[in-house]
Parts: structure tokens; sequence; C-alpha cells
């Protein structure tokens, strides 16, 4: 379903170049669990936005399910991040107005679905991050563990084949960690794509194929 060649990503610093993304060759299957590992500065956010539409190479290809990605307008873009990407961040990213049970709509307002459905998928999204009874609640109402699962019950509820994670436990306590895992690995068995970007080793070892990023450049060392 990710099928990236030789891309690259070239930030212009003063009179010298960056490459954030130095010709990286991928090739990610539907349902795989895969973690790409890397120390900070590596190039790892410039390869989740790549994979996620959110911004393009500068050279190379990359096909999203059989498509060019190049080919897209911005508009088509946002449609194809809303219904084939779930994104996951670090810092949670929900809206602070809004109670748990709205963010979680947010998706499904923007894809023009009706009331009664969007009430009934966004009852079904809480439920399989175990967060019910907190649908009520505003983000500041909540702890971290708590405001992450609204986050993954938001990137699940349009239903999308990839999810992104980029750090996705990065502020949480290892406690919380493993039930954030936990999560992950239940939408993986489900059948969803999973791909987690992470600069902890045993985070990504959680993952069936590891994915090393240094300077731009990718390896794998098989398992
Ligand atoms: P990571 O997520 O692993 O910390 P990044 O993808 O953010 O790495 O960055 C990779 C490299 O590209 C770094 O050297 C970073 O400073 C540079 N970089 C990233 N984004 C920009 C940008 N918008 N402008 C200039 N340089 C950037
Ligand atoms: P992360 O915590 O995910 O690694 P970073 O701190 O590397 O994120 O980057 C956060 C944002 O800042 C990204 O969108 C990245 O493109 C941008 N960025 C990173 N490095 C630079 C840079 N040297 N100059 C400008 N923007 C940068």
């Amino acid at each position: 379903m990710i099928d990236l060649k030789n891309v690259s990503r070239i930030y212009q610093i003063g009179s010298g170049k960056v490459f954030a993304l130095n010709k990286a060759t991928l090739h990610i299957d539907e349902g795989e669990f895969v973690s790409i590992i890397g120390p900070s500065g590596s190039g790892k956010s410039t390869l989740m936005n790549i994979i996620g539409c959110l911004d393009t190479a500068d050279s190379g290809t990359y096909l999203l399910d059989d498509i060019p990605i190049e080919a897209y307008t911005e508009t088509e873009l946002a449609k194809i991040r809303n219904r084939k990407i779930g994104f996951v961040f670090q810092s949670f990213n929900l809206i602070h107005k809004l109670t748990a049970e709205e963010n979680v709509e947010l998706p499904l307002i923007y894809q023009g679905i009706g009331k009664a459905e969007r009430k009934s998928r966004v009852a079904e999204a809480l439920e399989r991050v175990d967060l019910t009874k907190r649908s009520r609640h505003l983000p500041s109402e909540l702890s971290g563990g708590q405001q992450q699962r609204v986050a993954i019950a938001r990137a699940i509820v349009t239903r999308p084949s990839l999810i992104l994670g980029d750090e996705p436990t990065g502020n949480l306590d290892s406690k919380t960690t493993e039930e954030i895992m936990d999560i992950f690995h239940e939408l993986h068995a489900h059948g969803n794509t999973i791909v987690l970007i992470t600069h902890d080793q045993e985070i990504a070892e959680q993952a069936s194929r590891i994915v090393h990023i240094r300077d731009g450049k990718l390896s794998e060392v098989s398992v």
C-alpha cells in the first residue's frame, strides 16, 4: 500500500542543503506493523509527513495504493488523508473546547456523514479504546493516556486502512505507554496497517518490522 522509491526531501539552509530524506525507498504491505526508528533530526517527521500526504517529495516517487501522490491537488490530498489515514501525534492535538466525543466526531462531519451514523460510529470508536465513560469530558479533564485514547478514537472513526503514529507514547509514562501500545496491537490484529515513528528501541521492537533512519537514509535489518 505504501511504495516510496528514491524519495528525497531537501531543505535549503543558508547556502547549504540538508537532505531530510536521502533517496528513501520503502515498501509497506497492507496489514503490516512497521516501526521507523531514528535519533532526533534523522528525518522521521519528514518521512511521516510524506507518507501521510502532508508534504511531498522533491524527487522520487510515492505510490499510495498504487496511485502517484504527485498527481493530486492539495484539495484531493486532504480528502485522501481524511479517508485513508488516521494520524496519532505525540501531543494528542485535541481541540480543547470540545468534549471527547465531539473531537472524535470531527472527521465524520468533514466527510459529510449524517448525525445518526456519526453518533453510532463515535460511540463505537470510543468503545474500542475503552473510553465510553469519559465521552462527555473535555481534554483538560482527562489524563494524558485518556487524551491519547481520544486521539486514537478520532484516528479510527473514519475506518482508515493506515494508522500513522508520530511518537504516540512520547509524552506518556511506561504503564500508560503499554496501554496505548496494546491498542495499536489490537488495531493491527483487526487488519489495520500501522506505521509508528519513534526514537525508543523498546517501542520499535514491538512492531513486526523495524526500519532505521539516520541522516535521511533508511536501512533495514531483517529479524
Ligand atoms: P526528526 O523528526 O527525526 O527529528 P526531521 O524530519 O524533523 O527529523 O528533520 C530532519 C532534518 O531536516 C533535520 O536536520 C531538520 O533540522 C531538517 N528540517 C526539517 N524540517 C525542516 C524545515 N522546515 N526547514 C529546514 N530544515 C528542516
Ligand atoms: P519531532 O518532535 O516530531 O521530531 P521536530 O521538532 O523535529 O519534530 O520538528 C517539528 C516541526 O518543525 C516539523 O514540522 C519540522 O518540519 C520543523 N522543523 C524541524 N527542523 C527545522 C528546522 N531546522 N528549520 C525549520 N523547521 C524545522
